[in-house]
């Protein structure tokens, strides 16, 4: 599989900013996957299916229409992409921390994962595209030239996040977000379907300390 790059690591790593500056500096698209899993737990959420109901929530994942476009001129609100399900848009309530705080259950599925995986291989058997997610190099996308896994402290991960939400006006604490951040590793890693772990072929950069900027140019280094 040529021109694809695979990335991977925990929540709040650095990955969706270092992705996405990645694919606009090649010219390339971007697909940040774990807002796929978010748009099925919204959809749970929303419905009233029960997040630990199995059997339910594979089914609505094969019924639901997952998708992102570009922002319309009226939507500028720092948005980077309009995530959809079923035309509606739902870019702000995938952020919600209801959906935090289910969306590990939701993924750990292998129904789920099952429907996401495919519906990731045909955005990028294209080409040119950059992945992101915690099992692309691993699952998804185990050919792609260039597989990278992206993380840092757990630590500094959360003040990333929670700095996130304050910038999004949301009031959090600093230790309710780190106590969500570990958790989700700790599921994300520990499950039994596609854990996430780093491909024996990736290459590991720790981000703690460092600007984003600084290893866009370390990985343009590399190809
Ligand atoms: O990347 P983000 O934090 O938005 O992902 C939300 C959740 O979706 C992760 O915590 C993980 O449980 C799940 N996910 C996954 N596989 C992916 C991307 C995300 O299991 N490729």
């Amino acid at each position: 599989m040529k021109n694809v790059i695979a990335m991977d690591g925990p929540a709040a790593s650095g990955k969706t900013t270092i992705g996405r500056m990645l694919a606009e500096r090649l010219g390339y698209l971007f697909l940040d996957t774990g807002f796929m899993y978010r748009a099925v737990t919204l959809a749970a959420l929303q419905r009233g299916v029960d997040v630990v109901d199995e059997t339910a929530v594979t089914h609505l994942s094969t019924t639901i229409e997952i998708g992102a476009r570009p922002p319309a001129a009226e939507e500028q609100d720092g948005r980077f992409y309009t995530a959809l399900l079923d035309n509606q848009d739902i870019t702000w309530a995938i952020r919600a921390p209801e959906v935090d705080a289910n969306v590990s259950q939701v993924a750990s599925y292998p129904g789920v994962r099952a429907e996401m995986v495919r519906q990731q291989r045909t955005f990028a058997a294209k080409g040119h595209c950059v992945m992101v997610g915690r099992d692309i190099g691993t699952v998804v996308l185990p050919n792609a030239p260039l597989k990278l896994y992206i993380t840092a402290s757990a630590e500094e991960r959360a003040r990333r996040r929670w700095h996130d939400r304050h910038q999004q006006g949301h009031a959090a604490s600093y230790e309710a977000i780190l106590a969500d951040v570990v958790r989700r590793d700790k599921i994300d890693s520990s499950r039994e379907h596609s854990p996430l772990r780093p491909a024996d072929d990736a290459i590991i950069i720790d981000t703690t300390g460092r600007l984003p900027q600084e290893i866009l140019e370390e990985i343009l280094n590399m190809r």
